[in-house]
């Protein structure tokens, strides 16, 4: 019979047992080989995108060329494009890659003017601004919206830009369960009562926030039914179409087009270029905005805005071709060619169709960097989704399929996906058998 200090002692052991298996977990794969002196399990130092519709990657570990499934890359427009390239080497001879001054101080171009005049009819708002940096545009943008006294909703998963934008909002914050409009809801119930007017109400302003495509889940926001409770209750939209913009809808103008929302029941768009145009910086569009970042900070690199007029151009069918159009049904198809074959296989794979975003569930985080370097032996560059991006125990691989891949390229990587998927052993569905 134990004693009662043998049983703390024994319970203190099997504490230090849990944690020093938890502690291996984090050095070790779940082959049992170190992490920390295995370089070659991580996408690494990228020394060069080929400009073979950016498919290839080099490393410099071992210089070999990799099929990247892990860029953001989505239409294809990054790396080199027959319409936009040449206008971007052009317009670095004419406006160099700075223009060294803030946007009130000389630091606006024709191009700065004639991009915020295309977003905002891109995204059929009356107007927008853009910033050099798409995280920065979230978190400059949301202080100058809602500040103390007013209420932020966030999605439980919303990216961390938002997360520190509201933060730095001094708004009170409250968190709905993840694309739950349910919750949204019920936590919207707990605030307010239904139809009060805005003027009557503990808030000052009431912002919930939402993203169009969950960059870790790769599911579509359930906006219709979002855009409903937020005119019930009288509270303020802001959508973030980091992954969305450019990616989905007929012409490429994001969820609010697939999902058939009406542009004008959506308050604040926000959305990044870093993704479907190729370039960098973000935009806030809606009413007139006026914010210190987008007046005080040194104006979008003028190439970089060169390369996103270009880039709206073509998917609109403005340089009178219908490369864009066809930009937009390849993604659609390879994405939901990707899935489908994903899944065939046995694999748990999260996300909506037509999503580009297409996480494959692993669990085990001891299994990231083994699914990561087997992947890489075979030229395959996915990239990995670990704690804190995701909770510890729902770590998962995150593919990202763009219009520029080839359907021979995507069945070669679907079979490395594969032999990787048996041997770390993530297959957790049976096989759908071959049709003969
Ligand atoms: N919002 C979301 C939803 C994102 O996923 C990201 C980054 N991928 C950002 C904002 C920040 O954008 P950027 O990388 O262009 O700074």
């Amino acid at each position: 019979c134990l004693g009662l200090e043998d049983f703390y002692i024994r319970r203190l052991y099997l504490r230090i047992q849990v944690l020093h298996e938890k502690l291996i977990l984090l050095f070790t794969d779940c082959f049992g080989r170190p992490i920390a002196s295995a370089p070659d399990a991580w996408f690494d130092v990228v020394e060069r995108y080929s400009n073979d519709n950016n498919k290839t990657l080099k490393r410099t570990t071992n210089i070999s060329r990799c099929f990247n499934l892990g860029s953001y890359n989505y239409l294809g427009f990054a790396a080199s494009d027959e319409y936009c390239t040449p206008r971007v080497i052009k317009s670095l001879k004419r406006f160099s890659p700075s223009t060294c001054s803030a946007r009130v101080d000389g630091g606006t171009t024709t191009l700065h003017t004639e991009l915020e005049e295309r977003v905002a009819n891109f995204v059929r708002k009356p107007s927008a601004i853009v910033f050099g940096m798409g995280y920065a545009t979230n978190a400059a943008i949301l202080p100058v919206l809602i500040g103390k006294g007013g209420l932020i909703i966030s999605d439980s998963l919303n990216h961390n830009s938002i997360v520190n934008g509201a933060r730095g909002s001094g708004a009170t914050i409250r968190v709905f369960q993840y694309n739950t409009p349910l919750h949204l809801e019920k936590v919207l119930r707990e605030q307010i009562a239904e139809g009060q007017p805005r003027t009557h109400r503990p808030w000052k302003k009431i912002i919930v926030i939402v993203e169009g495509i969950y960059s870790m889940e790769g599911e579509l926001c359930k906006l219709p039914e979002i855009v409903a409770i937020c005119k019930k209750y009288k509270a303020y939209i802001y959508l973030d179409e980091a992954h969305s913009i450019g990616a989905v809808g007929k012409s490429g103008r994001g969820v609010c087009e697939l999902l058939g929302v009406d542009t004008a029941d959506v308050d604040v768009m926000m959305g990044t270029f870093t993704k479907s145009f190729g370039s960098c910086g973000g935009y806030i569009a809606g009413s007139k905005y006026s914010c210190p970042a987008h007046l005080y900070a040194t104006s979008m690199s003028p190439p970089a805005a060169q390369q996103i007029i270009s880039a709206i151009k073509v998917i609109l069918g403005e340089d009178g071709t219908s490369r864009g159009a066809e930009k937009l049904a390849q993604i659609r198809e390879n994405s939901n060619f990707f899935r489908s074959e994903l899944q065939k296989m046995g694999f748990e794979v999260l996300g909506d169709n037509d999503s580009p975003i297409m996480p494959i569930m692993l669990y085990n985080p001891a299994k990231i960097p083994a699914f990561s370097r087997e992947c890489l032996v075979q030229k395959v560059a996915v990239v990995m989704v670990a704690f804190p991006a995701c909770p510890l125990l729902l770590a998962r691989t995150r593919i990202c399929i763009s219009a520029s891949h080839t359907k021979e390229d995507l069945v070669k990587a679907l079979e490395v996906i594969s032999q990787v998927g048996d041997l770390v052993g993530v297959k957790y569905f049976p096989a759908e058998p071959e049709k003969q």
